[in-house]
């Protein structure tokens, strides 16, 4: 759905006055379409291709809980944000289409700034996404920044922390004995096992100038803003306990699990410094945590 640069929303609702009052709110900044709650409504959004799609959780003809697991299953819908429109959802509804995949609601009566607002951050962050996807920074397999998107955010975080006198961080962390572990469950299971380390980096960081990376194979890195290595090192005991905690099922319902080794390096850049040898010296540090036994953190005393 493009039209002049402008961003395409689907509004699927059977209530006139919902499509009367979105049209007056939206209509001027986006291009609106409407569709009603019936049985070919999944055709609709194939074809039209909408940027958002917003969702009243009340339709007549289809069960919009439904419907919105479908578009979470199929490859072409799965990743079209959908805001539920909802006059009085109970907080069980709330958090079921939360759970099914909604990325955020809007109760009537609808106000014009919260409607614009809501519906301006699930465009502006699917514009991100879709930048960054073009330029090939996430990996595919387990959805995470890849090796370029990290060369790229250390560049600009050393360059911060040498203007703020900050401190810059690195973890480099490396999955212990994985060649075992796809040698006992097959390669496809290995990488279900490598999503869901991706999961738990991802987990693990709070901060928006926090990244995680997966830099190839096995090996991950982690770059942490304005961190010395005592908050580095809490954040990677946080990961390596949730791996080594964590339960990754096989598809015939068998657990499986796997440790972590990581590097730690941490400085206070200075211009003439060279990042390199901040990713040199956690690799040189990781490779000490594979020495001594795996599972562990190694780091500057
Ligand atoms: P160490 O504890 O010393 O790191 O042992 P390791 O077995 O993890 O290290 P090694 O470098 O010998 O083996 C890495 C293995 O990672 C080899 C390969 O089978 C596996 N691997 C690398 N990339 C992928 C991937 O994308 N998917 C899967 N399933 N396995 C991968
Ligand atoms: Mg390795
Ligand atoms: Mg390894």
């Amino acid at each position: 759905m493009e039209d002049q640069g402008q961003s395409g929303i689907l509004v699927v609702t059977d209530e006139e006055s919902n499509r009367e009052e979105l049209a007056k709110i939206l209509q001027n900044e986006h291009h609106l379409e409407f569709g009603v709650g019936s049985k070919d409504i999944i055709e609709t959004i194939l074809e039209r291709k909408p940027d958002l799609i917003l969702l009243d959780l009340w339709l007549g003809g289809i069960d919009s809980f439904e419907l919105l697991s479908r578009l979470k299953e199929i490859d072409e819908t799965r990743d079209i944000p959908v805001i539920l429109l909802t006059s009085n959802a109970s907080v069980e509804d709330e958090e079921r289409g939360l759970r099914l995949g909604a990325v955020d609601y809007l109760t009537r009566p609808f106000h014009s700034a919260i409607v614009t607002a809501r519906v301006r951050i699930q465009l502006d962050l699917i514009k991100h996404i879709r930048t960054i996807e073009r330029l090939g920074m996430i990996d595919a397999l387990t959805d995470i920044p890849n090796r370029r998107f990290f060369d790229m955010r250390i560049k600009e975080e050393w360059r911060r922390a040498c203007r703020h006198k900050s401190h810059i961080s690195i973890l480099m962390l490396d999955v212990d004995k994985f060649k075992n572990y796809n040698d006992t469950y097959g390669h496809p299971q290995g990488d279900r096992l490598l999503k869901f380390i991706g999961k738990i980096l991802m987990d693990n960081l709070h901060r928006p100038s926090d990244m995680a990376a997966r830099l190839g194979g096995e090996e991950f890195a982690v770059l942490l803003g304005d961190t010395d290595t005592a908050g580095a090192v809490k954040v990677a005991e946080a990961i390596r306990r949730g791996i080594e905690h964590g339960i990754v099922f096989t598809p015939e319902g068998e657990p499986t699990s796997i440790t972590i080794s990581t590097g730690i390096s941490s400085i206070i850049p200075s211009t003439d410094g060279d990042y390199m040898e901040l990713i040199q010296q956690a690799d040189k540090y990781l490779y000490t945590a594979k020495e001594n036994g795996r599972n562990r953190i190694v780091f500057k005393e």
